[in-house]
C-alpha cells in the first residue's frame, strides 16, 4: 500500500469509529480529501484508493490540477467531485463556477449571484453551502448563524445553484466536549434551514465541519462531511499568502 492509501484507510476507520461512538450509521458521513498545496500525483493516488471527492483552497492551483488530473485519464476519474473550500473573490467566480462541482464558502449575496451568472450552461448547477461563522471571530469568513436562512432564502432564487447545506471551521477549542459544542452550532443551523420550510431546500443534506484534528468531535455533532488534509496527504508547507 501507498502511504496515502493507508492514511485513507485510517481515517475511514476513524470516521467509522466516531460514527460507531456516535450511534450513526458509517454511511452517513463522507469524506472530502482536502489536496491543497498537493499535487495532482497525491490526487491520483488516492483515486486510486477510491477516494473521489477532493477539496481547494486556492483558486488558480485547483484549476490547474484538476486539468491536469483530468489528463491522466484514470479509471473513476470520471466521477471525480471537487469542492471549493477556500475564500472567493470576486474576481475569481468566474472560475470557480467554470471549474468546480461544489462551493462550500459562499458567505455573501454578491458572490452567490455571481457564481449562478457564470455557472456554464452545459454544466450541472454549483452545488453550494452556506459558511456559517460559529464562533464570532470577528474576521473570520461565514455569516453569523442567526443570518443564515436569510441567505439561504436568496441562494434558492438562483437558478444555477443548488443549496446542499452548511459548513463550518471553528476555532481550536480546549477538549472534546469544547469542540463539540461548537460544531452542535453549525447543526442547529442546519436544522433551522431545514425545519424552515422554505421552497428550494429539497436538497439540503450536508453539514460540512471536522478536519484532520477534529473529525470525531464533528462526527458526535452532526457532520456528514468531514474534509481532511494532512491526515491523508501529510504535512503541509506553511503557505505565506492563499
Ligand atoms: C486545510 C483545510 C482543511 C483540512 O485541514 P487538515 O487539518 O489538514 O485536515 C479543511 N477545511 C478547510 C476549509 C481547510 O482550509
Amino acid at each position: 500500500m501507498t502511504t496515502i492509501e493507508n492514511k485513507l484507510q485510517q481515517i475511514r476507520e476513524r470516521m467509522a469509529h466516531a460514527c460507531g461512538q456516535a450511534g450513526r450509521p458509517a454511511a452517513d458521513v463522507q469524506l472530502l480529501a482536502v489536496s491543497k498545496t498537493f499535487g495532482a500525483d497525491a490526487v491520483r493516488e488516492a483515486v486510486l484508493a477510491g477516494q473521489r471527492s477532493f477539496g481547494e483552497n486556492y483558486i488558480q492551483e485547483a484549476v490547474e490540477k484538476i486539468a491536469a488530473v483530468r489528463a491522466m485519464g484514470l479509471a473513476g476519474g470520471q466521477d471525480l467531485q471537487w469542492h471549493c473550500i477556500g475564500p472567493i473573490q470576486s474576481n475569481k467566480t468566474r472560475l470557480v463556477a467554470e471549474h468546480f462541482d461544489w462551493v462550500q464558502t459562499v458567505d455573501r449575496l454578491k458572490i452567490a449571484e455571481r457564481l449562478s451568472a457564470q455557472r456554464p450552461e452545459g454544466l450541472a448547477p454549483l452545488q453550494v453551502c452556506i459558511q456559517l461563522n460559529v464562533d464570532g471571530g470577528e474576521t473570520k469568513a461565514g455569516v453569523p448563524v442567526e443570518q443564515a436562512l436569510d441567505l439561504a432564502r436568496a441562494i434558492v432564487a438562483l437558478p444555477r445553484l443548488v443549496l446542499r447545506g452548511v459548513m463550518s471551521i471553528p476555532d481550536e477549542a480546549a477538549g472534546f466536549e469544547a469542540q463539540r459544542a461548537l460544531h452542535r452550532r453549525a447543526t442547529d443551523a442546519f436544522e433551522v434551514l431545514r425545519a424552515s420550510g422554505l421552497p428550494g431546500l429539497e436538497h439540503l443534506d450536508t453539514v460540512s465541519m471536522g478536519m484532520t484534528g477534529d473529525l470525531e468531535a464533528a462526527v458526535a455533532a452532526g457532520s456528514t462531511m468531514v474534509r481532511v488534509g494532512s491526515g491523508i496527504f501529510g504535512q503541509r508547507e506553511k503557505r505565506i499568502t492563499p
